[in-house]
C-alpha cells in the first residue's frame, strides 16, 4: 500500500463518492472563516482542491487545517465530490474537490527563503540556486526535468532501434584534445601523476570502433574548464555516437532521424528534410558557421563594385590580404532604423574588430545621406545588384574577410532581433558541411584543427593533403574536412565528422598542428597503435543534450535545464563546491598549494 491512493492530477468526476488519500505540498490555502478552508494540494503531477468544513470535517481536522501554511507537506484522506463552488476549467481536476476527514502533517517547513510557487515574486537566481530544491519545486522546472528525461529516453530508444549499444567510458582518463582546458585530478597511488576528466569520450569511442563495436552510444558527462560564457557549463552532457563502415551521408541520415524522432516525440513537430549548406556559403551569406535562416537580411558581396569608388574605407579594406566589402540591405530601413540605432551599430561591430558601419539610405532620388556621395560611381550597379527599393537602408562592412563577415554576421543577428524579424515557433534545421580542416591563427603563426585533430579530410582530398608542403598555407587552408554540424535556429546542437582511420594521415595532421612525434607518442600512442591494428572507417557526432533541452523547453538559460548547475564562476551555490581540502588530503595526494589569500 502506498501512502497515497491517487496523485494530485488524477481525480475526475468519475471518482465522485470514492474515499481517497492524497499527499503533497500546500500550494495555496484560503480561509473563508466560519470553519470553511480550501487548500490546493500540489504534487509533481498537478493540483487538487481540498475542502475542510464544519459539516464534514471533525473539529480536530479543522483545527489542524487552520494551522496549515504554504509548502507544508501533508497527507489528507477524504471523499471526492463535485465542486460545490464554480468548477475551475484551468485545472484538470477542476470539477471535483476532496472533503477532508483525516489530515496528517508530514513535515512543517521553517520560515522559507521564498515561496517557489509565487512565480511573480521569485527572488534573483543566486538565491534560487542556493535553495535549488525549492526552485525545482516550481512547475516550470519540474516540466523541464521531465522533458529532459524524455529526451534521453527517446534518444536511447531511437539509437537502440538503430542497433547502437550504450557503452560507458572512463571519467578518470588522459587528456583528450577538444581544444579546452582540462580539469585534472591528482593520483594518490601514482605520486606526481594526474588524471584528466574527459572533454569528450572522443578517443575511447574511436577505440571502440577499432574494437569492433560498430555502433556506440553514450549519454555522457563532459568537462571543459573554459572561461565563463552565458550558454556554457564546465560540466555538460552529450549524446555521443560513433559508427563504423559509414560515410558522411550515412551518419547524417542516422542523426537526422534522431532529431526528427525527438522533435516529434516532445513537440509533435515534423522536421522536414534537413538542408545542407557549405561552411563557405554560410560565412558568405550569414557571416557565421551556424546561420539562423529564419529571417533574411543576407550579406551581399560588393567588393568588385567598391573597388570602383575612391571611398577610403572601401579601398583600404580591399588592399588587405583577402580584403572585402560586404553589405546588408534592410528593406524599409529608412523608417525602421533611427540614427541612434545605426550609430549604436557602428559601436557594436567594434567588439568584433571592425572599424564601423557606413550607412546609406535609398530613396526615389537615389542614394541619400551617410556615405551617398562616395557611391556615386557605382550607384546604378549597386542599386541593381541589391534590388533596392525606395525606403531601403544599406549597411556596409569593409575589412579583411574574416573580420568583415564576422562583424556583418553579428550585425545581421542584431538587426534581426531589433527589427523583430525572427519568427517564433519555427524550427530551421540545417547541416553545415565542408568546413576547412585547419584554421591559421596569425597571432601565433600556426594551424589549429577546426573541429578536432581526429577529423578526416574529405575523401577526395586525402591525396592532396598528404602531398601538400607544410608551408603551403593556401593549399592547406583549402583542404575541406568530412565534418558536419547540425544547426537549429542559429544554434549548433551537434557536431561530428568522419575520422581518420589511417595512421599516416593521423600523423600528418599532428605534424601540421605542431604536435611533435614525442608529444603524439606520449599523448595518443594508444590511438596511433590502435590505428595500426585494423581500424574500420568510422565517424560520429555528439549532440549537446543541455542545448537540445533548452530548445525543446523554450528557455535560453542553460542553468534552467541542469538540475544542479554551476554559476558563471563554476560554483555550486547549494553544496558550496568547490571547497578547500584538508592538509592531510593534500599530503596524501602529493600536492602542495601555492595559492595564498589576497
Ligand atoms: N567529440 C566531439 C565533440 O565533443 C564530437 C564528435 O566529433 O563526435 O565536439
Amino acid at each position: 500500500m502506498f501512502i497515497r491512493t491517487h496523485h494530485c492530477n488524477q481525480l475526475r468526476e468519475e471518482h465522485v463518492g470514492q474515499t481517497v488519500t492524497l499527499a503533497g505540498w500546500v500550494n495555496a490555502y484560503r480561509d473563508h472563516g466560519a470553519g470553511l478552508i480550501f487548500v490546493d494540494l500540489r504534487d509533481r503531477e498537478g493540483l487538487t482542491q481540498l475542502v475542510f468544513d464544519t459539516e464534514d470535517s471533525s473539529q480536530d481536522v479543522l483545527d489542524a487545517a487552520d494551522k496549515i501554511r504554504n509548502e507544508d507537506v501533508i497527507k489528507a484522506t477524504g471523499v471526492v465530490r463535485r465542486r460545490a463552488g464554480t468548477p475551475n476549467p484551468k485545472l484538470a481536476t477542476g470539477k471535483v474537490e476532496v472533503v477532508v476527514t483525516t489530515i496528517e502533517v508530514l513535515s512543517k517547513p521553517d520560515q522559507l527563503p521564498f515561496i517557489p510557487t509565487d512565480e511573480e515574486n521569485l527572488p534573483g537566481e543566486e538565491l534560487r540556486l542556493r535553495y535549488r530544491y525549492l526552485d525545482l519545486r516550481r512547475t516550470k522546472m519540474q516540466k523541464i526535468i521531465r522533458t529532459r528525461h524524455r529526451v534521453t529516453k527517446v534518444a536511447r530508444d531511437y539509437f537502440d532501434a538503430q542497433g547502437f549499444t550504450e557503452i560507458e567510458t572512463p571519467i578518470l582518463c588522459k587528456s583528450t584534445p577538444e581544444g579546452a582546458r582540462d580539469f585534472v585530478v591528482p593520483s594518490r597511488l601514482q605520486p606526481g601523476e594526474w588524471y584528466a576528466l574527459p572533454q569528450s569520450p572522443q578517443l575511447f569511442k574511436q577505440i571502440l570502433m577499432v574494437a569492433g563495436c560498430e555502433k556506440y552510444l553514450q549519454i555522457c558527462r563532459c568537462f571543459r574548464d573554459e572561461d565563463p560564457r552565458a550558454d556554457r557549463q564546465a560540466e555538460f552532457t552529450q549524446i555521443d555516437c560513433e559508427m563504423s563502415f559509414v560515410d558522411r551521408d550515412n551518419v547524417m541520415e542516422t542523426m537526422e532521424g534522431f532529431v526528427r524522432t525527438v522533435w516529434k516525440a516532445i513537440l509533435g513537430y515534423e522536421v522536414p528534410p534537413v538542408q545542407r549548406m557549405t561552411y563557405h556559403e554560410a560565412m558568405d551569406r550569414y557571416g557565421i558557421d551556424r546561420p539562423d535562416t529564419r529571417f533574411g537580411l543576407e550579406i551581399a558581396d560588393i567588393s568588385d563594385l567598391a573597388a570602383k569608388t575612391d571611398f577610403g574605407v572601401f579601398t583600404d579594406a580591399l588592399a588587405k590580404r583577402r580584403g572585402v566589402v560586404r553589405c546588408i540591405r534592410v528593406p524599409g530601413g529608412a523608417d525602421k532604423l533611427t540614427r541612434k540605432m545605426t550609430d549604436a551599430y557602428g559601436e557594436f561591430v567594434k567588439q568584433f574588430g571592425a572599424g564601423g558601419v557606413p550607412v546609406v539610405k535609398y530613396t526615389a532620388n537615389g542614394f541619400e545621406t551617410g556615405v551617398a556621395r562616395f557611391l556615386e560611381p557605382i550607384k546604378d550597379e549597386l542599386a541593381k545588384r541589391l534590388g533596392l527599393e525606395p525606403g531601403d537602408t544599406v549597411l556596409f562592412g569593409a575589412d579583411a574577410y574574416g573580420t568583415c563577415v564576422k562583424a556583418m554576421g553579428e550585425l545581421r543577428l542584431r538587426l534581426g532581433r531589433d527589427l523583430k524579424l525572427i519568427p517564433e515557433g519555427q524550427w530551421n534545421f540545417l547541416w553545415v558541411v565542408d568546413f576547412p580542416m585547419f584554421e591559421y591563427h596569425e597571432e601565433d603563426g600556426r594551424f589549429y584543427a577546426m573541429h578536432h585533430p581526429f577529423t578526416a579530410p574529405n575523401p577526395d582530398q586525402v591525396g592532396a593533403f598528404l602531398a601538400a608542403r607544410e608551408d603551403d598555407r593556401d593549399t592547406i587552408e583549402s583542404i575541406v574536412s568530412a565534418g558536419y554540424d547540425m544547426v537549429v535556429n542559429g544554434s549548433e546542437i551537434g557536431g561530428g565528422s568522419i575520422r581518420i582511420h589511417r595512421k599516416e594521415v593521423q600523423e600528418r595532421v599532428f605534424t601540421l598542428l605542431g604536435i611533435s612525434k614525442e608529444e603524439a607518442a606520449e599523448k595518443f600512442s594508444f590511438l596511433l597503435d590502435a590505428l595500426r591494428f585494423g581500424a574500420p572507417p568510422h565517424g560520429g557526432i555528439a549532440f549537446g543534450l543541455d542545448r537540445l533541452v533548452m530548445h525543446l523547453c523554450g528557455t535560453d538559460n542553460i542553468r534552467d535545464v541542469i538540475p544542479f548547475p554551476k554559476t558563471q564562476t563554476g560554483a555550486d551555490l547549494m553544496s558550496g563546491a568547490p571547497g578547500m581540502v584538508s592538509d592531510a588530503q593534500m599530503k596524501e595526494l602529493h600536492v602542495k598549494s601555492t595559492w595564498e589569500p589576497a
